[in-house]
């Protein structure tokens, strides 16, 4: 996902901004290949970010949503939603309800973050959004025209 840099660095004549994958990096020569071509430089900041440490639980990454990006950020929302509007349709109890539960992995700033957000959530849009599911129905949706 692009962050708006360029608005940051409007004005600035001197500065060069271009999307590109580096995929090696030649110090002697200081040089880098980048699937764009090659970018000469005299000095050279590398920052390459981070990805989700699941600290070797290999059940904990193929089960989960990672949150560092904005697209895992929709993609996360996405999923949420959706999760949602099947619990509406389905009858079984144990189903619906494992719809519904949310689990947050790892209780650092993101995780802490991203529990205040649904609580708010449940509080102040769940009842407005899917009042079937709000807490008034205890989770039980209302399916019009079923027994
Ligand atoms: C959900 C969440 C909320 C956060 N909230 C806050 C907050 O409120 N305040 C705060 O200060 N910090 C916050 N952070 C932390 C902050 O986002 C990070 O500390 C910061 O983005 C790190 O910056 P960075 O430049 O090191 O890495 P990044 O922002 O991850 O940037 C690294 C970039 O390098 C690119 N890259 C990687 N490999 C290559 C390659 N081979 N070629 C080209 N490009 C490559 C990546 O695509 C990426 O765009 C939050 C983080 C998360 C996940």
């Amino acid at each position: 996902m692009l962050f708006p840099l360029r608005r940051l660095f409007t004005n600035k004549p001197n500065i060069h901004i271009r999307v590109a994958e580096i995929e090696s990096v030649h110090p002697e020569e200081k040089y880098l290949l980048t699937n764009e071509g090659r970018v000469n430089y005299d000095i050279l900041v590398l920052a390459t970010g981070v990805t989700t440490n699941y600290y070797g639980n290999k059940d904990i990454e193929k089960h989960t949503y990672s949150l560092k990006s904005v697209a895992d950020a929709l993609y996360l929302r996405n999923a949420i939603l959706s999760d949602l509007e099947k619990a509406l349709t389905i009858r079984e109890d144990d189903i619906r309800q494992g719809l519904l539960d949310l689990a947050i992995v790892g209780g650092g700033p993101t995780g802490v973050e991203l529990a205040g957000s649904f609580a708010e959530f449940k509080k102040y849009i769940l009842p407005q959004e899917y009042p079937e599911l709000g807490r008034h129905t205890n989770g039980h949706p209302y399916h019009p025209g079923r027994q």
